[in-house]
């Protein structure tokens, strides 16, 4: 690592990142030719509207929608889909909201897909002055029930695709869609981190919501995709509520870049690649006490597996949260998937890193293990833990 370096510049600790496609510490690192068309863009100026017709065309064709746009984020392109629905071209009330009055504004969302990404996705509906109807249990959901949280006051259905949301007991996409549209509302499809780009208008979507910055390895951006009307009227917002949500021209530019790339891209030999990695952890991690790991495949499908593993503190002597935090506070920081910790569970994601900072993660998870097993690293329970931990978060001096 050079000096110049701009993480070291600022004393930052260096992350490697085994988490996946986590927003807290950068999402993804970005395509080469992304920065390349983001430091061209930067410097020069352009009419936003034409570089989002540029968008528009690059969406359409990318994930088979009649046109697109792209803003801050996928949570902005939520509210900003909502906000459409319910407003339309209307300008007049475009400019009240999250003034709903006289629109209509119920959101129908399945109980099971009410997750947080970092924040309740019910609040980025709610942002565009819209309430949540939730259908059904958080575990089952049957058509009628879906049925009957449908009326004149829906103004659209919102359908979550994501690890974090219930993965049975939910109705398909596609049935979603079917009774959705016998009604005459709109389905809006959050598939943030997804790497599927067609298959959700194939499978009923009018507007399709993305990541740029996940899988595609762009900057920070949204990608809203989808029917004509409900793009028009979602693009409208942003006189209006959509505001504070906006994304600058590199956003723009190095998303349509992104989009072109990923359609080149040799995926086979990224999951081949990916899969070398995971052997290597799983090597380096086999025999040792208290420690179980194996390759566990995407719960949404996605084509990425992961490595996941199980600490038994009885015979490892440490906890699956006390390692992984011990993981993070070395330098450099590895950041792992650490999203079920309580139940000594935790994963290795290959999807962000090359294969020496894969090796960096097997040996100082080798260490770590070592160390706890020497009797050198204290144990806490996960309650004292997270209350720690919950007091780190979005502190700023
Ligand atoms: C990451 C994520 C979001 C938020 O995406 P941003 O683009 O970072 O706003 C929303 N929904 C799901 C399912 C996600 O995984």
């Amino acid at each position: 690592m050079t000096t110049d370096d701009i993480v070291a510049r600022w004393g930052l600790r260096p992350v490697i990142n085994a988490s996946g496609t986590m927003t807290v510490i950068g999402a993804s690192s970005a395509r080469p030719e992304v920065i390349e068309a983001v430091s061209a863009i930067l410097p020069r100026f352009v009419e936003i509207d034409a570089l989002q017709q540029v968008a528009s065309r690059t969406i359409a064709r990318l994930c088979g929608a009649e046109a697109g746009f792209v803003t801050a984020s996928t949570a902005a392109g939520i509210t900003l889909a909502v906000a459409g629905a319910m407003t339309g071209l209307d300008r007049a009330a475009i400019a009240r909201l999250p003034d709903a009055s006289g629109l209509k504004y119920e959101v129908a969302v399945m109980a099971g897909h009410l997750i947080s990404y970092g924040a309740p996705v019910e609040q980025a509906v709610r942002l565009a002055g819209a309430e949540v109807v939730s259908v059904g249990q958080a575990t089952s959901v049957a058509e009628y029930e879906l049925e009957a949280a449908l009326s004149e006051r829906t103004a659209a259905a919102l359908y979550v695709i994501s690890h974090h949301a219930v993965q049975y007991g939910m109705l398909s996409l596609r049935r979603f869609s079917e009774i959705a549209h016998a009604h005459g509302v709109p389905v809006i499809v959050d598939a943030a981190a997804e790497y599927g780009l067609k298959c959700f208008i194939e499978e009923g979507a009018d507007i399709a919501l993305y990541s740029a910055h996940k899988f595609l390895r762009a900057p920070t951006a949204g990608i809203v995709a989808g029917r004509r009307d409900l793009v028009r009227a979602a693009y409208l917002q942003n006189g209006g509520i959509g505001r504070g949500m906006k994304v600058g021209k590199e956003g723009i530019a190095g998303t349509i870049v992104a989009l072109e790339a990923w359609e080149t891209t040799d995926h086979v030999a990224q999951r081949a690649a990916e899969a070398q990695l995971l052997a290597l952890w799983q090597a380096a991690l086999a025999g040792r006490p208290g420690v179980t790991a194996s390759i566990v495949a995407d719960p949404t499908g996605n084509p990425v597996d992961r490595l996941g593993v199980s600490i038994d503190p009885a015979l490892a002597k440490t906890t699956a949260w006390n390692l992984t935090s011990r993981l993070a506070a070395g330098t450099p920081s590895i950041a792992v998937r650490a999203e079920a910790l309580e139940h000594g569970y935790f994963e290795l994601d290959p999807c962000n890193l090359d294969a020496a900072e894969a090796k960096i993660v097997g040996e100082q998870l080798v260490a770590a293990l070592e160390a706890s097993l020497g009797g050198g690293a204290p144990m806490t329970s996960y309650a004292e833990w997270f209350s720690t931990r919950e007091s780190e978060i979005w502190d700023i001096q």
